[in-house]
């Protein structure tokens, strides 16, 4: 069976990111999963890509990749593609995911696809990929023609499903170019983070739109996420007042998310916050005017003052949790 080379998302003590598992799922359907994972920590995330089909594990362990973003990374799986002609790469569709696909499809002169919200095998066993295209409006089913098909997959969009595999560890010899140390990472910040999930990755997001109506008015969707065990999001409009910080933006120029539940409170649904939240499994809207453009396409729809409905749910909730 061929194989398909997974770029492993983990934090530098080995934690393997949730949106890899999914990766994993989605190259099992395609062929032998082999991973690759660049830095240290692999001893700590071997068993979990092992519990979710990864055959093989690809180990280039150097420091380098902590120390330069994204470069090292595309030339690395350059060299695999080139040694183990594999029938598919996927990565993680993030900021970084998305940046290494591309440099990898340059360097490989094969085709890239992006945003994908779902990946199978086509009647000749090549990978298909869904995507969302203009903000949502229209899905597509590509395939790439050209060298080996490399695909950018979004997190939360494919349930992680467990299979086991022997996730033998296989050493790569890797240097990476001068030129891919070009940009250096001179320090890091740790980013204040209280006990919500990451955007990106949570199975719930409630986000809140200009109903909120201030920055205090704003405080009511982090109530309702916190009982939710929820992310924050918010529209552009919140972020642009200066109600809630920049990047808990979802939408086209923001972050893109596709939980399994995303709660949209006072936001109206313009087509470039959908672009961003689309793709969610199930979406409840919550707002006081029944023509709002979000009702669209909510799944589930309350019309009333968010002020007034989301005391009751916080209400409700608390009855729940025990
Ligand atoms: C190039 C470009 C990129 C953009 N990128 C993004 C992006 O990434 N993300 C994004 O979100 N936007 C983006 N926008 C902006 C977008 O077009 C909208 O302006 C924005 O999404 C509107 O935010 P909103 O829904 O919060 O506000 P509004 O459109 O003003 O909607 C507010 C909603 O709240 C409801 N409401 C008011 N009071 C209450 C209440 N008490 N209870 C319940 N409901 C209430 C109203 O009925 C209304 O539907 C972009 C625009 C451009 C041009």
């Amino acid at each position: 069976m061929a194989e398909v080379l997974v770029l492993a998302e983990h934090s530098q003590a080995g934690e393997v990111k949730k949106v890899t598992c999914e990766l994993l799922t989605a190259a099992r359907r395609l062929g032998s999963p082999s991973v690759v994972w660049t830095g240290p920590g692999v001893e700590a995330g071997r068993g979990r890509l092992g519990e979710f089909g990864a055959q093989k594990v690809y180990v280039a362990g150097s420091g380098e990749f902590a120390e330069h973003p994204v470069a090292p990374a595309a030339e690395l799986l350059a060299q695999l593609v080139g040694e183990k002609s594999p029938a598919a790469v996927l990565v993680a569709a993030t900021t970084e995911g998305k940046e290494i696909a591309g440099r990898l499809a340059v360097k490989t002169g094969s085709g890239v696809l992006t945003d994908a919200v779902n990946v199978t095998a086509g009647p000749d066993g090549a990978p298909v990929a869904e995507q969302p295209n203009f903000g949502g409006a229209i899905t597509v089913h590509s395939v790439v023609k050209a060298g080996t098909p490399i695909i950018a997959v979004r997190p939360n969009a494919i349930s992680a499903e467990p299979s086991p595999g022997a996730a033998a560890i296989e050493p790569v010899t890797f240097a990476a170019s001068d030129a891919a140390k070009s940009a250096k990472v001179t320090g890091h910040v740790t980013a204040a983070k209280g006990s919500r999930p990451d955007l990106t990755e949570a199975r719930i997001v409630v986000s809140g739109g200009r109903g909120t109506g201030s920055e205090d008015g704003f405080k009511i969707i982090e109530k309702l996420a916190d009982a939710l065990g929820a992310a924050v999001g918010a529209s552009r409009a919140v972020t642009d007042a200066g109600w809630y910080p920049h990047a808990f933006q979802v939408g086209q120029t923001g972050k893109t998310v596709s939980p399994q539940l995303y709660v949209a409170v006072g936001i109206s649904g313009a087509i470039q916050h959908r672009a961003g939240m689309q793709t969610s499994k199930t979406i409840l809207a919550i707002n006081k005017d029944p023509e709002a453009p979000i009702f669209e396409i909510a799944d589930y729809g309350i019309v009333g003052d968010l002020f007034t409905v989301i005391p009751q749910l916080l209400d409700e909730t608390a009855k729940h949790k025990d």
